[in-house]
């Protein structure tokens, strides 16, 4: 007996535009929920509502930075005024950052908070009231598996999701009493426009390559674990590895991430 229905529930998912944000869109919409989708990119949401709107589904776009208190207003007043109300908060609008902390712009640790770690607490305590409300309401950080184990080229990156990590882990206990589920999604790496969008890049370490999965399946996977009430999943082979492998000797994983840096 799934935990809860997707179909004829009100959704919010952040950094709509591209990769799992979008993809997130399209399954959540398959699957029966009227979703508000938002981030910067105009042209790219215009073309996801079309998507939608062709398959019947209900789309509301709102355009803007996650960072800007306005945008975040108006998210939320688009999910009251158009849908009634918010079951769904899918806090995924995120950025990267590449390069070793000593050659970083100090700008660089304070975007990737902002974006990643400040925007996403900020939707939080904003959509709280409607959540409450909610049926079987559900928040759903989009954390990483660099905010399970820390690795060089991305200090500021790998900070923002273990705060993301800590936050969510706490209000989850806090807003047990609400009714309000809180799930942590920690993808490894997956085939988007993220490497391509990242606010700096200095350098690159030389990982060895391992395949990536794709967006289309890390979002049904956050669905299915939406439906079955988890509160933490890592939609990744290697990433569950090294997460296992951290707890087991982090000063083995020391060694080897040093090796790349
Ligand atoms: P994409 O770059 O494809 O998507 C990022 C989304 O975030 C875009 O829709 C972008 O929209 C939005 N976004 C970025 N900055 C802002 C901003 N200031 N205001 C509003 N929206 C913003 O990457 P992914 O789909 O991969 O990333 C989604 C999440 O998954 C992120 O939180 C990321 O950290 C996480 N993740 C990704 C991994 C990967 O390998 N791809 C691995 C681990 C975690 P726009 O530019 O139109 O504003």
């Amino acid at each position: 007996m799934p935990k809860r229905d997707i179909r004829g529930s009100r959704a919010i998912v952040t950094g709509a535009s591209s990769g799992i944000g979008r993809a997130l869109v399209m399954e959540l919409s398959r699957q029966g929920a009227d979703v508000v989708a938002t981030a910067r990119r105009d042209d790219r949401l215009r073309a996801l509502s079309e998507e939608i709107s062709a398959q019947g589904g209900r789309i509301e776009i709102v355009v803007g930075d996650i960072t800007d208190p306005q945008t975040r207003e108006k998210t939320i007043q688009a999910v009251h005024s158009r849908f009634g109300g918010l079951d769904i908060l899918v806090n995924n609008a995120g950025v990267g950052a590449l390069g070793l902390f000593e050659h970083a712009d100090p700008a660089r640790a304070r975007h990737v908070m902002e974006v990643n770690f400040f925007a996403l607490v900020e939707m939080t305590r904003l959509a709280f009231p409607l959540l409450k409300q909610g049926t079987n309401p559900i928040v759903v950080n989009i954390s990483s598996i660099l905010g399970h184990r820390g690795a060089p080229y991305s200090s500021e990156y790998s900070a923002s999701k273990f705060a993301v990590q800590g936050f969510s882990e706490a209000i989850r206990a806090e807003f047990t009493r609400h009714e309000i589920d809180v799930l942590v999604v920690s993808p490894g790496t997956t085939q988007t426009e993220f490497f391509q969008s990242v606010v700096e890049r200095v350098g690159e370490p030389t990982w060895p390559e391992h395949a990536a999965v794709t967006a289309e399946q890390v979002a049904r996977r956050i669905v299915r674990a939406m439906k079955s009430g988890r509160h933490e999943i890592i939609p990744y082979g290697w990433g569950k590895v090294l997460c296992w492998l951290n707890r087991l000797s982090p000063a083995l994983v020391d060694r080897i991430m040093a090796r790349y840096a």
